[in-house]
């Protein structure tokens, strides 16, 4: 195990920044620094998703690793990229084998400085790749949940929690997931929102795309997420459409334990609208493959309990200070264990999966 691990993980967006910003330098890469252009950090900072290419500029072969698509979870995906990037085996192995890496950090620049899993419109950005130019997809259950999961007071009642131990006890705890987490078109104050138009992350990780591997002819992604599974473990997570073809090329590449949210063998829901999907729209007829890295936290209503929270809050900004903090706490250790051990699990679990890409893009 790695113990140096914990020094690449950071306490906030701006030292993460910082971070993936100074290791770049090591190599002597700028970033393309795409800054917001309203919305700003917790502490006022600039809000950025920071993008870089390692390695030949024709990029034909092409990894891309990619944090923060939830926000909060990129403590742990951009804590990955900053060790990968101080990892001189890596940086061997990547440039004897001529392929590119391109780096998007902070894909939710907003939602990882003020510890939120969606961005500066309440957007969950693997929710909001679809086509917003025609019906949304059906929201699967969400609009029964919705005044339960969003109740008027926090902490809720007594009767809140008991309606909804009600409804996991008839329908069992995946019905609950699938209805609350398929993503939803319609509740813009609610949960696992996926937006009515295309957000400014998902404008500019689509320009990056276009920018950086466009000459592309084979693609392979590693978007990081963290908060579902057992501690520290790297479910690998087949990120794409739902196609026999592309699942297989993913397990080719990564081997059989990729699981698939379409098959039923994922601890996620099937949803809608993966980042992911920017592929087929920006890079047409490139051969592609991906997943979801998305490393456990704590327990699954755990996670959601502070999901709702951090809503309610959202919703609420006259909640007094120290319910804020408090509850901006419980979201930060749902989604980001700031432990030793959990750190190098993500790392060495990074590495491998990274190693994994370079040797089938060979
Ligand atoms: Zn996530």
């Amino acid at each position: 195990m790695n113990d140096d691990a914990a020094r690449h993980f950071s306490q906030t967006y701006a030292e993460a920044r910082g971070k993936f910003l100074d290791a770049l330098g090591a190599h002597e890469v700028e970033a393309a620094r795409h800054v917001h252009p309203a919305a700003r950090g917790r502490d006022g900072e600039d809000l950025a998703m920071d993008c870089a290419l390692l390695g030949p500029a024709s990029a034909e072969r092409l990894l891309i690793l990619s944090s923060g698509t939830h926000g909060v979870e990129g403590f742990g995906g951009s804590g990955a990229q900053v060790a990968l990037l101080h990892d001189a085996g890596f940086a061997s192995h990547l440039s004897a084998s001529g392929i590119s890496l391109l780096l998007v950090h902070a894909v939710n620049p907003y939602g990882f400085s003020h510890w939120h899993r969606t961005n500066e419109d309440n957007i969950d950005l693997n929710r909001n790749f679809v086509d917003h130019g025609k019906p949304h997809p059906p929201d699967g259950g969400y609009a029964e949940l919705h005044p339960l999961l969003v109740p008027r007071h926090w902490p809720p009642s007594a009767y809140n929690y008991l309606t909804i131990a009600a409804y996991i006890a008839r329908r069992g705890m995946p019905a609950l997931q699938q209805a609350l987490s398929r993503g939803q078109y319609t509740f813009r104050d609610g949960l696992f929102y996926g937006g009515n138009a295309p957000s400014w992350s998902n404008r500019t990780l689509r320009a990056a795309l276009r920018s950086f591997a466009g000459r592309a002819k084979r693609v392979l992604w590693i978007d990081f997420h963290t908060g579902l599974g057992p501690y520290g473990h790297g479910e690998m997570i087949q990120a794409g459409r739902d196609d026999d073809a592309e699942l297989a090329r993913a397990r080719a590449v990564w081997g059989k334990d990729v699981t698939s949210i379409y098959k039923g063998t994922s601890t996620s829901a099937r949803v809608e609208g993966l980042i992911a999907f920017a592929v087929y729209d920006e890079l047409p007829g490139v051969e592609y493959a991906g997943i979801g890295l998305e490393y456990g936290t704590r327990p699954k209503l755990a996670v959601l309990q502070a999901l709702r929270a951090d809503n309610w809050l959202a919703l609420h900004p006259e909640a007094p200070d120290a319910l804020r903090a408090a509850i901006k706490r419980q979201v930060r250790n749902a989604f980001y264990c700031d432990a030793d051990d959990w750190k190098a699990m993500l790392v060495e679990r990074a590495r491998k999966v990274s190693l994994a890409a370079l040797e089938a893009l060979k």
